[in-house]
Formats: C-alpha cells, sequence, structure tokens
C-alpha cells in the first residue's frame, strides 16, 4: 500500500481531532486515524482505546487518559472539555481519541461543542463503531435481505446510569427485526424482561460479542429466554455489544473467524433448504 499517495490535511498545532479509534483491532483504524496519531503532540484517550492501537503513537507523545466506564454519571466530562480546550490553546497538536467512532453513543457531539464555544478548530474523523463492525467480525451482518431491512442502535443506559426511560420498547419490539445494543450488560435483566413484555419471543437468539476484534474476542449466542442463565456461565464481560433478532442464526454460516481455526460453517444458517424440502 503507497498511503503517500494520499494527502493529509496538517494536523495544525492549536487545534483537535476527534477521532474514532474503531473497537480495537489496529487494522481497522481509518488511514486518517494513524496519521493523526504519527502527528499529534497529546492524545487524551478513553478506557475503550486499545492498547495496541496507542501503540502506534509517536514517540514522547503526551497520553492523557481521560478513562470513565460503567454508566456512572460523569462529573468528569467537563474536565475532559476544559483539558481539550486547554491543550489546544498551549498550541499542542490535540488528538481526543475516542472507541469506535466519536459520535455514536460516545459523548463526542458534547465535546465537539465545546469546542465551538471557545472557538478552537476542530475537526471530526469518524470510526468503525462497535456496533457495526464488532458483530462483522464476528460474523453477524447487520442486515440481510431475507432477515431484516431496519436495524437499530440502542444504548441500555442514559446520563443517570439507568436504562432510558425515553425508549419505547413496544414500537421498538414490532418496528426493528434487529436491535443492536451498547452498554446493556448492567441492566440486560431488566432490558430482556422489557423485550419479552413487548413481545418478542423468547426463543429469538441473541449474542453478545465482548471486546470484539480484539485478540479476547468473545462471542456467546444464545436466546432471549436462556440468556441470562447463559451469561452466568460465560466469560462475556463488558464491555460488549448485544444483538437480538435472527441476523444471530447467519453466525453458523458466516463465522469466518472460526472458520479460519477449523470450525466448519453451514451453508445454509437460515434453513431453507429443509424449508423447501419440507414444503
Ligand atoms: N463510540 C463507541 C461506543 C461507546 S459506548 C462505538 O462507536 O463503538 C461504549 C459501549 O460500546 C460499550 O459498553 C460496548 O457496548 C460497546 N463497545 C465498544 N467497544 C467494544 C468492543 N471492542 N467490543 C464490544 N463492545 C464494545
Amino acid at each position: 500500500m503507497n498511503s503517500r499517495a494520499i494527502e493529509f490535511e496538517p494536523f495544525e498545532p492549536g487545534s483537535v481531532w476527534l477521532v474514532g479509534a474503531g473497537p480495537g483491532d489496529p487494522g481497522l483504524l481509518t488511514l486518517r486515524a494513524a496519521h493523526a496519531l504519527a502527528q499529534a503532540d497529546v492524545i487524551v484517550y478513553d478506557a475503550l482505546v486499545d492498547e495496541a492501537v496507542l501503540a502506534m503513537a509517536r514517540p514522547g507523545v503526551m497520553l492523557h487518559y481521560a478513562g470513565k466506564r460503567g454508566g456512572k454519571p460523569s462529573p468528569k466530562q467537563r474536565d475532559i472539555s476544559l483539558a481539550l480546550i486547554e491543550f489546544a490553546r498551549d498550541g499542542k497538536r490535540v488528538l481526543r481519541l475516542k472507541g469506535g467512532d466519536p459520535f455514536v453513543f460516545g459523548r463526542g457531539g458534547e465535546e465537539a461543542l465545546a469546542l465551538v464555544a471557545a472557538r478552537i478548530p476542530f475537526r471530526v474523523v469518524p470510526g468503525i463503531s462497535a456496533g457495526v463492525g464488532g458483530l462483522a467480525h464476528a460474523g453477524i451482518p447487520l442486515t440481510h435481505r431475507d432477515v431484516n431491512h431496519a436495524v437499530t442502535f440502542v444504548t441500555g443506559h442514559d446520563a443517570s446510569g439507568t436504562v432510558p426511560g425515553t425508549i419505547d420498547w413496544p414500537a421498538l419490539s414490532r418496528g426493528s427485526p434487529v436491535i443492536v445494543l451498547y452498554m446493556a450488560m448492567k441492566h440486560w435483566p431488566n432490558i430482556r424482561g422489557e423485550l419479552l413484555a413487548a413481545g418478542r419471543p423468547g426463543a429469538e437468539p441473541v449474542a453478545f460479542v465482548c471486546e470484539a476484534t480484539t485478540a479476547r474476542q468473545r462471542v456467546l449466542v444464545t436466546t432471549l429466554e436462556a440468556s441470562l442463565d447463559d451469561l452466568e456461565t460465560s466469560r462475556i464481560v463488558p464491555p460488549a455489544i448485544v444483538v437480538v433478532g435472527d441476523a444471530v442464526r447467519l453466525r453458523a454460516g458466516l463465522d469466518w473467524l472460526g472458520a479460519l481455526s477449523g470450525a466448519v460453517l453451514d451453508p445454509d444458517p437460515l434453513g431453507y433448504r429443509g424449508q423447501r424440502q419440507a414444503g
């Protein structure tokens, strides 16, 4: 690859780049994110940014941890924005590195608005969101023509740390054949209850993908009904993406990663051939 063929815009001192680091695997960074890592004077990063990504930073770069985790109300958000502003006013090239995509359940918009208010020049660099790329990595397509024409991204908790009260579970359950949930582990018993009460069948497939795209990725495929028991005996821990819907069944045919280490894939994971014969 000749990435020098790409003319990257200069990372100006005194500016902030708000960059998505993708779900974990450094191979899934954008070229512009890699360029920013090589240029930045200071990197303000979250708990979700993988160490392998930080290892790509310029030697001698200042690393500033802005970690917060687990759905607690975060009084620190203001401090993070202030730190970005101060570093920029100090004439630094400030890389604000966030897991996944900065504008997907990542409060990137809030930080960017703080920069706008402080008149700091900034750029936004999208990243692969865990709920998209993490699932593809686990062999689960977000859409599949025979399964769904819509998909919904949901957060399992809001700023107060509880399941967002604004989610209309019956409408979501009726309208979205596939539901992808971020930050849903802590309140999964609650969320599962809402989905069942709203009419999603207990036998509906559910997958949990934790530490997606890293060497530590683990996947649990279960059903709404069995998910509580199965989670208890699994090694699934946050951060994890939860996906509900028939798209999960496709993993039996599309677990390309498993196939690379010998798993046998089912070319007919939705069971059409059987159905046709039966019909
Ligand atoms: N901006 C991020 C999401 C931040 S919210 C993005 O676009 O991906 C944090 C949640 O993202 C976690 O609770 C988890 O649900 C999900 N997440 C982030 N990275 C993940 C990973 N590598 N594997 C599984 N889930 C991940």
